[in-house]
């Protein structure tokens, strides 16, 4: 078999069989197929896409080309999440804890940043010492011993995402339907949890940027589940604008801790609450969805919710200390003020430019090499439906950066400011279950 034959197939729009998958994710994964022909049967998957066989099989591809987890000897049924990928979205941060506390055991495998959007991985990375790869037995461990455990993509688990999660980031390849689905739910059967809920994120901040496109992703990845007998919801949720006031990394994890404080914004609590809940549904602590809702709700305003988030940190090797004195998470030495040069209302907010904007002023990676300072970020300090008046600030741009001027000019562009003050979109669009 040949890479160059199945480029040229996907290419042409023809189905790959399973062999040809494999071919490609174990000859990838282990390095006998370079970059290049990697990139470029990705550009034909981007183009032509893939039916749901093959979308299967590639996830299934993905999931052996490392070990898998197995926790069927711990006891209770083990739940996972997993975002598509939005500006703001630190709902992970928020429901680890949450749903531990219920005493639900939830085995996590998260992601780095891709492409304009963060990674939990990336934000937790901002706690000195925190450990954020996990050894297959470390993780097994940590879940049957504190019913919670966080781990990124260790070498041994689906290292062909690793790898092509890395290549696609750089390759304009990552907003296919295919490629996110067969990404996440690899990751999701590999590490072994019985049930998962996928929030799948639309608007400008998203990689479906209509609800159609998520909806389409959203059953894609609930059938996959499906068929490996994992029970999926899948949720599409509001990426419009940023989620929360907070984009970046040490400065998403305050708002998470504020959000457990019951501090949090109305979107990112509703959005956390109602993942949360789903997810102590099918983890059978719970069957209707309002009473899960409350009981969450309860766990905020009783303190156990951040107590745990303290535990998840020390656990992990973080110093747990920052939850009490965010002082000690990085801090930019910059904090510039992006004003307003207009009066009226806040009519929208480009999502995707708030995470360029970020990643220029050092919150994200340009190329696969760059290092991330855990300090940059953006504070959104008007979104849509505030009032402004010329002068106002719309954002904080925090940076360790001495040139930030093509990042200043991108997160003002971002704000499109109207005379007619907007309602904000729903937070919520659709569950598929
Ligand atoms: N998150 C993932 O894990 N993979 C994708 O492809 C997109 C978002």
């Amino acid at each position: 078999m040949r890479m160059y034959d199945i480029i040229i197939k996907k290419r042409n729009g023809e189905e790959l069989t399973k062999e040809e998958i494999e071919f490609f994710i174990n000859g990838y994964t282990i390095g006998s197929i370079p970059d290049y022909q990697a990139a470029a049967l990705l550009m034909a998957i981007y183009f032509k896409g893939m039916n749901k066989k093959e979308t299967a099989e590639l996830t299934i591809a993905m999931v052996n080309s490392g070990e898998t987890v197995d926790l069927s000897a711990i006891e209770g049924v083990k739940v996972d999440k997993h975002s598509t990928g939005g500006v703001g979205d630190k709902i992970s941060l928020i429901v680890i804890p949450l749903v531990a506390s219920l005493g639900i055991p939830i085995a996590k495998m998260s992601g780095r940043g891709l492409g304009h959007t963060g990674g939990t991985i990336d934000k937790l990375e901002a706690i000195e010492g925190f450990k954020t790869e996990l050894t297959r037995d470390e993780f097994i461990n940590n879940v049957n011993k504190y019913k919670m455990a966080i781990s990124g993509q260790s070498g041994n688990l689906t290292p062909a995402d690793k790898k092509l999660y890395a290549l696609r980031d750089v390759t304009a390849t990552v907003d296919s339907i295919p490629l996110i689905a067969s990404s996440i739910m690899s990751k999701k059967i590999a590490s072994g949890a019985d049930c998962i809920v996928l929030d799948v994120k639309v608007g400008s901040g998203a990689f479906m940027k209509s609800v159609e496109e998520a909806v389409e992703l959203a059953k894609t990845m609930v059938e996959i589940g499906k068929s490996l007998n994992r029970k999926t919801v899948a949720i599409v949720t509001d990426m419009s604008q940023p989620l929360g006031h907070e984009v970046g990394n040490s400065n998403e994890i305050i708002e998470a801790i504020n959000v457990l404080k019951g501090k949090g914004s109305d979107d990112e609590t509703e959005v956390a609450l109602t993942i949360a809940s789903y997810m102590v549904i099918l983890g059978g602590a719970y069957k209707e969805f309002n009473k899960a809702y409350s009981a969450l709700q309860e766990i905020i305003k009783t303190g156990k919710a951040i107590d745990k988030l303290k535990h998840l940190i020390q656990i992990q090797g973080g110093d747990s200390g920052i939850v009490d004195n965010i002082n000690k998470l990085p801090k930019a030495k910059y904090h510039i003020e992006v004003k307003s040069m207009s009066e009226g209302y806040v009519s929208s907010i480009d999502a995707e430019s708030i995470g360029i904007s970020a990643m220029l002023l050092g919150a994200g990676r340009k190329t696969k090499e760059d290092k991330i300072d855990y300090s940059a970020g953006i504070s959104m300090k008007k979104k849509v439906g505030d009032k402004v008046i010329n002068g106002d600030t719309l954002c904080i741009l925090h940076t360790n950066l001495e040139n930030i001027d093509e990042a200043k000019r991108i997160a003002l562009d971002s704000y499109i400011i109207g005379n007619i003050q907007e309602k904000v979109n729903k937070y919520i669009y659709e569950i598929i279950q």
